[in-house]
């Protein structure tokens, strides 16, 4: 059988090596359990090699994985391809520049895919440049259309999603490229747990904070990740960004925000003119209070 390689794509030897090492390095780090998750990579515009069913990825070998066309019929390989092929499938024919596929069940960010909750505020610079907004697709029943159908409207706009109600999903210009997209989703979800789940608070960034972020983003290279909601924007009752700023009742200048509501909470309105009731400092000062109950129980602050 003969393929049709450039200079564009890694060789096989390369691809397989990297989905070997990330199959090792997703089952060590707690991504999947037992045979779950699933990796590609494209060796030409047309072939993929993907991880097979019924293996886990901690002990897979090169040897096991299956050359596939763009098609889903398998050129080469002893094992059948993962049910859960037909996502990857779809997300090279909807972005023709994604070379690489990663799945898993990362707990914090499937975690936030159970709560229907996307991973879509401004709350970490590295966040807004790196992996940038991380959407929830819908629910879909597993092994059917839904689930290329769930991810589609993504793939041209961003680098990862959540899928609802079972994990998540990354992709890049190389394997690499997206099994670190996969680490940087589950590091933010972690943060976002700690923030808003432990510590009850997080400081958003500003309109013209985020703006400056996906400007360098941008000027890295990178296009994709869509934009996080910053400061309030977003909230309830208040109006989503269009072009970088609120539609109304949020400008931001000078670095502070005035927003419509304000985000009283600890120490969020030092830079706003947003005015903090006093209903809403007693509340961030109980937060501040459980916030130490918590860390002098688990040792911290002594
Ligand atoms: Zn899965």
């Amino acid at each position: 059988m003969s393929y049709q390689y450039d200079n564009k794509y890694p060789s096989d030897f390369e691809v397989k090596r990297d989905i070997v090492e990330i199959g090792r390095r997703m089952y060590a780090r707690n991504f999947v359990a037992a045979n779950d998750g699933n990796i590609s990579a494209k060796v030409s515009d047309n072939t993929i090699w993907c991880t097979p069913t019924g293996v886990s990825k901690g002990y897979m070998t090169e040897d096991m994985l299956v050359l596939m066309d763009l098609d889903g019929n398998v050129l080469k390989g002893n094992l059948k391809p993962s049910t859960e092929i037909k996502m990857h499938l779809r997300v090279y024919r909807e972005n023709p520049e994604v070379n690489a596929v990663v799945h898993a069940h990362p707990p914090a960010a499937t975690s936030y895919a159970i709560a229907g909750l996307p991973l879509n505020h401004a709350i970490m610079t590295e966040a807004v440049m790196g992996i940038g907004e991380i959407p929830l697709a819908p629910y879909a029943m597993p092994g059917t259309e839904e689930v290329p159908n769930s991810i589609a409207p993504f793939v041209k706009t961003h680098n990862a999603c959540l899928l609802a109600n079972h994990g998540a999903l990354t992709w890049g210009r190389d394997a690499m490229e997206a099994w670190f997209r996969m680490e940087s989703v589950e590091h933010f979800a972690l943060v976002n747990m700690y923030t808003n789940g432990l510590i009850g608070h997080a400081n958003e960034l500003t309109c013209d904070q985020v703006d400056r972020l996906i400007e360098r983003r941008t000027n890295s290279g990178i296009s994709t990740g869509g934009r996080p909601l910053c400061r309030n924007c977003g909230a309830d009752g208040v109006p989503a960004c269009v072009a970088g700023k609120c539609s109304s009742g949020c400008q931001s200048s000078g670095g502070a925000s005035a927003c419509g509501t304000s985000t009283c909470g600890t120490s969020s309105c030092g830079t706003s003119s947003c005015s903090c009731s006093e209903e809403d400092k007693q509340d961030a000062q109980m937060v501040a209070q459980i916030v130490q109950q918590i860390l002098a129980k688990n040792g911290y602050g002594r």
